[in-house]
């Protein structure tokens, strides 16, 4: 066993990458997380989920690295993890914003309801106990994922035309719009990959380093374009979001089994 020579990091997406899509398992992932862990390879997680949803799962996967959280619109590092950042909060954690905070999207989206009567109900608006009706989650989880920064989810209630003409508003107004699995997001201009390469940046000045990325969907693509060795992991139905072309492969299996598969093939294959 070599301890990291290339200097890799692994950037993965959580829901249906390295967390089963139904069931939130991720135990067919935990020898490769342990291998990773011996090579001293940081596992970050790049995902649409709360940095306080993110904080939870990283004490179960026994993860203490930088991470992205709400689509790339918040990086967060432990403190002292690189040598230079914003001042430490409270939580040892050194959060920014790379896309725009939360009032300030909220401001926009609930103006423009009020300018133009858009038909819809912002997770601002719910208590906890909506947000769990509305998402399935328990009430504790509902609590982590309603502590958003710098994205609003809006349940919308109106026509799909009504949806266009707000998503070009939102865009008018240098923010953008995303339809996640029950929510349309109210985003900055942030995404996965410009998280990636704002920890690379950080990463490279310990040297160079191979950026490993893993996803399953859209909100994806971006961030495995922009890592040096992509990796797609088969959906629920056994297809791929995308070809493997390029520097993007597939991994053979669905979530976390064709993470593990991919982690293990880059390992057995001497690239990391
Ligand atoms: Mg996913």
């Amino acid at each position: 066993m070599t301890k990291n020579t290339r200097n890799a990091v692994v950037f993965t997406d959580m829901d249906a990458t390295l967390l089963d899509h139904d069931t939130y398992d991720w135990a067919p992932a935990a020898p490769a997380l342990a291998a990773l862990a011996e090579r001293e390879v940081p596992v970050c997680l790049c995902t649409s989920k709360t940095a306080a949803e993110v904080r939870d799962w990283q004490a179960r996967l026994g993860l203490k690295t930088p991470f992205a959280s709400e689509n790339g619109g918040v990086v967060a590092v432990p403190a002292g993890y690189f040598d230079s950042g914003p001042p430490v909060a409270d939580t040892g954690w050194q959060t920014t914003t790379l896309g725009q905070p939360r009032d300030v999207l909220c401001a926009l989206a609930y103006g423009l309801r009020e300018q133009r009567g858009y038909r819809f109900t912002g997770l601002a608006e719910m208590s906890i106990a909506d947000i769990a009706a509305a998402t399935g989650l328990n009430e504790s989880a509902a609590a982590l994922a309603g502590q958003r920064e710098a994205s609003e989810p809006l349940l919308w209630q109106d026509s799909e035309e009504a949806a266009e003409a707000f998503r070009r508003e939102i865009e008018a107004a240098g923010a953008m719009t995303r339809r996640g699995g029950r929510f349309l997001h109210v985003l900055g201009q942030a995404d996965k990959a410009d998280a990636l390469a704002w920890l690379r940046a950080r990463y490279d000045k310990r040297g160079p380093i191979l950026a490993i990325a893993l996803g399953d969907s859209e909100n994806d693509r971006a961030m495995l374009a922009a890592a040096d060795i992509g990796y797609w992991v088969a959906r629920p139905d056994g297809g791929y979001y995308a070809p493997a072309t390029g520097t993007m492969r597939h991994a053979p299996g669905i979530g976390p089994v064709g993470w593990a598969a991919a982690i293990h093939a880059l390992i057995d294959g001497d690239e990391l």
